[in-house]
């Protein structure tokens, strides 16, 4: 029997949780929510979902012709797990109807780690969301620099790490946001990735600061790892290589920007040109004076999403085996090598 999944919120990452969830075996979406009559609404009818909405909104999504299937409380109630895919700061204001009607529910990175109390990455801490009732997926970058760095801490050979977050400033649908035409630095030192990425590892030492610029397609990390000892780029490249959401790229075969990068993962045709993996520079990775130095590009809109996967099988107990769940996860979705 496949569990019955919920999106709340079917924008960026709602609709490609909805679509990553329908290629599983063990799990099926019963229906998305959308508050406002915009063409997502259409396109979670056309793409064969549900639609449910609050009470109040119910008049305002049919009288724009829209089938609504019910209220956005019977959804939840009905669900075994929701995955809240709510503009950030939203899912905390939810999370008191998942609790009344009983249901588990998945945050996103825009709330904090205090609104579900666990967070999470399935290479770092599946096992913490084991039959957990309300789990937050980290965010996109947080979910970047948990993955590129936990082979590394494995290994022992972290002992500090110093990463800039170059962060786009708008998703691409999203043309309200800025800035357009500015850098702008974050001056709250360390930014909140850092301390957020102690939520998925809680023994690493890292310091974060981030700038805004203007670009909308991924987001850019150059980091710096102070070594507990000397490695060649060759071994570090060596542990991330088993790791299949990491993707090694080189810079010399024409993927020197975000721009190629992205231009690359349209050549896959995966749904909405989606780049799950986070891409590392093979040929920008460098060690000095016992410091490893690195780049890594993210594509906000999609690391997250086979984390939700991961994260709705660990809380369900439908696998508790981090490994099994990432497999079945990756092959579904083409993360496959
Ligand atoms: P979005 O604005 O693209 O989508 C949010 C959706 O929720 C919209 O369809 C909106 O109509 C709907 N909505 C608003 N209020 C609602 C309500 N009360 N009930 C039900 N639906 C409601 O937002 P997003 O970018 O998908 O972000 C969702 C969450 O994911 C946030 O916590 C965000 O921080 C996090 N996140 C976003 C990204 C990204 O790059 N977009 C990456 C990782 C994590």
């Amino acid at each position: 029997m496949s569990a019955k999944i919920a999106i709340n919120g079917y924008g960026t990452i709602g609709k490609r949780v909805a679509n990553a969830v329908t290629l599983q075996k063990d799990m099926e979406i019963i229906g998305v929510t959308k508050t406002r009559p915009t063409y997502e609404a259409w396109e979670a009818l056309r793409n064969g979902f549900k639609l449910f909405t609050p009470a109040e909104r119910v008049p305002v999504l049919e009288e724009a012709g829209l089938e609504v299937s019910g209220t956005q409380e019977e959804l939840i109630e009905e669900a075994d797990l929701v995955v809240d895919c709510t503009p950030g700061k939203f899912g905390a204001q939810m999370a008191e109807l998942y609790r009344s009607k009983g249901t588990k529910a998945i945050y996103q990175g825009g709330e904090k780690h205090g609104t579900a109390g666990v967070s999470f990455n399935a290479y770092t801490c599946y096992e913490q969301a084991i039959g957990q009732d309300h789990v937050r997926v980290v965010s996109c970058n947080t979910t970047g620099l948990a993955r590129s760095l936990y082979p590394l801490h494995k290994e022992g050979l972290v002992r500090n790490v110093l990463a800039t977050m170059i962060r786009r400033s708008a998703d691409p649908g999203d043309s309200k946001r800025g800035p357009i035409n500015a850098i702008e630095p974050s001056l709250k030192v360390p930014s909140h990735h850092g301390p957020d990425v102690l939520t998925v590892i809680p023994d690493i030492h890292i310091n974060t600061v981030a700038v805004k610029v203007p670009t909308t397609i991924m987001h850019m990390h150059a980091n710096a790892v102070y070594l507990t000892r000397d490695v060649t780029p060759e071994e570090v490249i060596s542990l991330w290589e088993p790791y299949r959401r990491l993707m090694l790229i080189d810079g010399f075969k024409g993927m020197g920007s975000t721009a190629q990068v992205m231009e690359m993962a349209r050549d896959l045709n995966r749904p909405f040109s989606d780049l799950y993996e986070i891409a590392i520079w093979r040929d920008g990775v460098h060690v000095d004076h016992g410091v490893l130095y690195f780049f890594q590009a993210v594509h906000q809109e999609s690391d997250v999403i086979p984390e939700n996967v991961d994260c709705i099988r660990a809380m369900l107990q439908i696998q508790n085996d981090p490994q099994t769940s990432i497999d079945m996860t990756d092959r579904t979705m083409g993360i496959w090598r």
